[in-house]
């Protein structure tokens, strides 16, 4: 029997792994360390990817010119089950639009799952779940880069701004990536697409799905928007009020925006307005996120160690329009373009701590943009215990980097709970 070769042995190429043996394959994981490559293709009918796997590398070439079949796990996952899937991807925002559309779905009375980029295998969640079943995955460029077939019965589109160049070396070849989420998509299936963003907007005019737009900065004919301080959705001649803003927890401009997707996705899933403004209401922030962390001597302290673009670091800035912000930043140098992230942190910030591989470009940057007060640390703690001495009321500590955390940590998770335990023991 010919082979199905998975590429990448993390967590989606487990699951994937796992569920195809299951279905009777004779599956083999490969990862870079393991070499020649070039012998197994005789072998093999399929060749799955994982998202960490660049479609570039000279063996995915390879293996297409040989002729063998590519195919990225997230489509293994949907050609393997029959429910439906509300699908969010956007530069930034879709694990809080994702973990709060699954808990819109839960009260839809059905099997529902929250899937994905997320941290969970699609392919591995997916089966078994039936036909009637909900599932919120969270999507990323990578994911759908190579997808085929690909179509969720709910797309979502959040945002589009410059990030992982060192993956997709040019911004177009980025947003196209992304809009594989709702390009395969049928005239019976709904794009959920952010009205105030100009590039995402006009996708519209290439899609067979059905639009429904939402906007933080204008009323809409059709659509999920912001009127007298409440949340409003008009879809097909019916308006209703879902609740006001200011009930609810998260904060920040950009969580609006959030929520105004989220309610889109779950009213078009089904969901009740009432259970939708429940959900809303109730939602706290999701750990890493502008997580609330202390206040000593009158300064609060906040992890958002997630921050790991320009654009969600700029998002945390602005969440604080009263300023007064002692930011740490830095990180691995994902090398994107950095003046406004710098003129937004003159704006915002009365001290800028910098740390990490990135912190001379950033520092470089800074001056440049007349950024006053820029401190550079040597490691992850002394940035911390700095922050901590220059601190003062109406100050607030606020870890955001613009940056990844591989440079010191395995990922930003690692980063955020340094960052607490740090806080915590100050
Ligand atoms: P993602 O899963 O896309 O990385 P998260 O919800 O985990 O999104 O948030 C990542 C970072 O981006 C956090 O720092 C968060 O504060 C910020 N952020 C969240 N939503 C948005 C948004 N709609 N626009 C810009 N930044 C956002």
């Amino acid at each position: 029997m010919k082979k199905v070769i998975v590429y990448g042995a993390g967590i989606s190429g487990q699951g994937a792994a796992e569920i195809l043996k299951k279905y009777g394959e004779d599956v083999l994981i490969y990862t870079d360390a393991d070499g020649g490559f070039d012998d197994l293709l005789a072998d093999a009918k399929l060749l799955v990817l994982s998202p960490g796997v660049s479609p570039e590398k000279a063996e995915i070439i390879k293996a297409k010119q040989a002729g063998l079949e590519v195919l990225p796990e997230i489509e293994i996952a949907f050609n393997n089950y029959k429910g439906k899937i509300a699908g969010i991807t956007g530069t930034n925002g879709k694990t809080t639009t994702t973990t709060l559309v699954g808990e819109m779905f839960k009260t839809l009375g059905v099997p529902t799952k929250v899937a994905g980029n997320i941290g969970l295998s699609l392919t591995k969640e997916l089966d078994g779940m039936p036909s009637n079943s909900w599932v919120a995955a969270e999507l990323s460029s990578f994911q759908l880069e190579t997808v085929k077939k690909f179509a969720p019965q709910i797309s979502c589109v959040l945002n589009l701004t410059p990030d992982h160049l060192e993956r997709h070396h040019t911004l177009d070849a980025y947003y196209a990536a992304k809009k594989k989420i709702c390009l395969g998509q049928s005239a019976k299936q709904f794009a959920v697409l952010n009205y105030d963003d100009k590039i995402v907007r006009y996708w519209a005019m290439d899609l067979k799905s059905q639009i429904c737009y939402f906007s933080r900065q204008q009323e809409l004919p059709e659509g999920v928007f912001i009127k007298d301080k409440k949340f409003f959705f008009r879809w097909h001649g019916k308006e209703n009020v879902v609740c006001n803003v200011d009930e609810i927890k998260l904060f920040g401009l950009h969580n609006i925006e959030n929520v105004l997707a989220a309610i889109a996705v779950g009213y078009l899933a089904g969901c009740k307005v009432e259970n939708i403004a429940t959900v809303i209401k109730n939602f706290q922030p999701v750990e890493h996120r502008l997580e609330y962390v202390r206040t000593i001597n009158g300064v609060k302290y906040y992890n958002d160690s997630k921050a790991t673009n320009t654009d969600s670091a700029i998002k945390a800035l602005e969440s604080f329009p009263q300023g007064h912000i002692v930011l740490i930043a830095g990180g691995h140098d994902k090398m994107t373009e950095l003046s406004d992230f710098m003129e937004c942190v003159k704006k915002y910030a009365d001290i800028l701590i910098l740390i990490g591989e990135a912190k001379n470009r950033f520092n470089e940057c800074a001056q440049k943009v007349g950024v006053k007060n820029i401190n550079l640390a040597s490691s992850f703690e002394e940035a911390v215990v700095l922050a901590h001495k220059l601190a003062k009321e109406p100050q607030i500590v606020l870890l955001s980097p613009a940056c990844s955390s591989y440079d010191m940590f395995n990922n930003y998770e690692e980063r955020g709970l340094k960052f607490k335990k740090l806080v915590n023991a100050l």
